[in-house]
């Protein structure tokens, strides 16, 4: 069995950018004591990453209670969960931009806070800075958990498989226009996800192809992509989803993958072979965070999978 992990001391990032208000962000990681979880902080008001606070929202996964509500989560737990990290506290100050003192004036969004991006090389910061400190053994068990038989998704997106051992599997497919299709499995460590913890999101909003496979409820951001150029499509596609977060948003060339128009320009593009896939395993991991122990011996394949699935799976198998 496993043992409970805090950091040696606090890890600070300051003046991030969040990507849905643009707002500037200072990020704290404080040690905990045992027991703790995941707990997020902002104002004295707080929230713990755990099932039960979740909630998919149209652009990203919200963790929430009456008090406060955390957006962009998923990334920063995902680091944590790497390193065995389940006891620590997420302090966060946002800088509000002047569009957003006044929504928050006008009672929009009050609480909501949202975990920026870490500069270019995303969560590899973040892995850097945990190691910089250190994880503390705090010699009290964690629970595992350990599938008994295979779990499915009701849209076959997502499996859940049990494997000899105590190793955590993933194995990703994607299928985005332009590349095809692409996969990939690996055994999570931390090593294996330091290497690859700069890996970008796959920007839906900068190209107009994805609403083809995907129906159409997303002809709006295909319009707007293609009425608009890139950087413009995603902009205003952020307005729709969250515009009382303040008149910006924080996403660049830096933090999102911008598919190219060809085979070799996106390959020229990758940080690493299959980024997007990477992603993909970056984004699980921050769902496998909100387990209330450590998830061993199993293989997750996922094809497809949007973060509404992880949660509806894990939500009626484990809660
Ligand atoms: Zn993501």
């Amino acid at each position: 069995m496993l043992n409970q992990y805090t950091l040696n001391d606090s890890i600070e990032f300051t003046e991030k950018k969040e990507p849905f208000g643009g707002n500037l962000v200072d990020i704290e990681v404080e040690p905990a004591p045992i027991n703790t979880d995941i707990i997020f902080r902002s104002k004295g008001r707080e929230v713990k990453a755990c099932l039960e606070n979740t909630r998919a929202t149209m652009c990203t996964t919200a963790i929430q209670n009456k008090q406060l509500k955390v957006l962009n989560s998923e990334h920063i737990l995902a680091a944590l969960e790497v390193y065995d990290i389940s006891n620590a506290f997420i302090n966060i100050t946002t800088h509000d931009s002047k569009s957003r003192k006044l929504f928050k004036k006008l009672h929009f969004a009050k609480n909501t806070v949202v975990v920026p991006y870490f500069g270019t090389d995303l969560q590899r910061n973040v892995c850097d800075a945990i190691e910089s400190v250190g994880v503390l053994n705090q010699e009290v068990k964690r629970p595992t958990i350990r599938l008994k038989k295979e779990i499915i998704s009701s849209n076959k997106q997502l499996k859940l498989i049990p494997i000899e051992g105590d190793d955590l599997v993933f194995k990703v497919t994607t299928n985005y226009p332009v590349i095809g299709k692409q996969a990939l499995e690996t055994i999570i460590t931390s090593k294996t996800y330091k290497r690859n913890a700069n890996a970008r999101s796959y920007n839906k909003h900068m190209r107009s192809e994805k609403v083809k496979t995907r129906g159409i409820g997303k002809i709006f951001p295909r319009l707007l992509a293609k009425v608009f150029s890139d950087e413009k499509g995603t902009k205003i596609a952020k307005y729709l989803c969250y515009p009382w977060l303040g008149l910006n948003h924080g996403f660049s060339r830096d933090n999102s993958f911008i598919a190219p128009n060809t085979i070799e320009g996106w390959l020229k593009q990758q940080r690493m072979p299959k980024e997007i896939c990477w992603h993909s395993i970056i984004d699980g991991l921050g769902k496998v965070a909100l387990l209330s122990g450590k998830l061993v011996g199993v293989k997750i394949e996922c094809e497809y999978a949007d973060h509404k699935t992880y949660l509806k799976t894990f939500k009626r198998h484990f809660n």
